[in-house]
């Protein structure tokens, strides 16, 4: 007998992109998306977060080959682009929010990396990089133990040189010296962190539009940082500030979380059950099944989909 099994599945970049764009923004355009939706619909049966909760309490049934939409990092495109496509079709998501982006108005640096890529291409970064970096703190050897397998493994839609640089600003630099750093050249080379914020990340208004619409509202860490990397202290902080801001915000409710990074410990998996979070999502690349732990919830990004779908079909032909 075939046991439930739910592909959930994570987007970031709903956008159509101009030339100049392409070498930073890795971005799905709206007609891939909706590629991609046919594609899902016509293999498996959506569910949305509520049916999902529901089953692993053993409250609910799902399908026995469903799939779920994720959609990460609170950007404008979401609300823009992504809503009305799946309210078309019937559909609803999950749209996991940043907390600092709803408190202060500034680029994260994961997506000023983005437009400064796009700015300055990437040689140019790296020595931008390289020089305003030893201007912070020149005793430091700052290319040293870094892991290029888990640099591409985090990375897996991008080139290994731009992976490595990512993965080393955002999981190897302490955070403040990234902040300071991706900061300063931002304003240089892009322009106003706070105008760029403004129209980059989704607003209160949107998030009540998209709760009211059916859709579902997580969260994804209060400041974007690799939560496995971070002190427990540090962990509780950021975990329980993004808790209580959407609490405050959108009304109090049993929400999921997704880590930044897919970065995670047991001591994550803890603390965001304690500050009330109901599931978390991880980058692991699999399926849903009745076996996993809620508070690790594997998930494929949009690149996998074909490859999944492809195996699964062949899974069923040899059964
Ligand atoms: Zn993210």
């Amino acid at each position: 007998m075939n046991s439930p099994r739910c592909l959930a599945v994570m987007y970031h970049y709903v956008r159509r992109l101009g030339p100049m764009s392409r070498e930073g923004i890795v971005a799905l355009s709206p007609r891939d998306l909706e590629t991609q939706l046919d594609i899902l619909c016509a293999a498996l049966e959506p569910i949305d977060w509520p049916t999902l909760w529901a089953w692993t309490q053993g409250r609910a049934r799902i399908p026995d080959r469903s799939f779920l939409l994720t959609f990460d990092d609170g950007l404008v495109d979401h609300a823009a682009t992504v809503a009305p496509i799946l309210e078309r079709r019937g559909l609803r998501g999950v749209f996991f929010v940043v907390g600092e982006t709803l408190t202060a108005r500034r680029m994260l640096s994961a997506h000023a990396i983005h437009l400064l890529l796009t700015n300055l291409g990437y040689e140019r970064l790296e020595y931008e990089l390289i020089r305003c970096l030893s201007n912070l703190d020149s005793d430091r050897d700052w290319g040293a133990n870094l892991d290029s397998e888990a640099a591409c493994a985090t990375y897996p839609y991008e080139v290994p040189q731009v992976a490595c640089l990512k993965y080393f600003l955002n999981m190897v630099l302490p955070a403040e010296i990234r902040r300071a750093a991706v900061n300063t050249l931002f304003e240089l080379s892009v322009g106003s962190s706070a105008r760029w914020s403004q129209s980059t990340y989704l607003n209160w208004d949107q998030l009540k539009e998209l709760q009211d619409k059916g859709h579902t509202i997580g969260a994804h860490g209060h400041a974007h940082e690799p939560l496995g990397k971070l002190t427990a202290q540090q962990q509780r902080h950021d975990i329980s500030s993004a808790a209580a801001l959407l609490n405050e915000g959108l009304g109090r409710d049993i929400r999921p979380f997704s880590y930044p990074f897919g970065s995670f410990t047991g001591e994550t998996e803890a603390i965001c059950r304690g500050a009330g979070f109901a599931h978390a999502f991880t980058t692991e690349r699999t399926w849903i099944t009745a076996q996993c732990e809620t508070m690790r919830l594997p998930r494929i990004d949009t690149i996998y989909v074909k490859d999944e779908l492809e195996k699964e079909a062949a899974t069923c032909v040899e059964i």
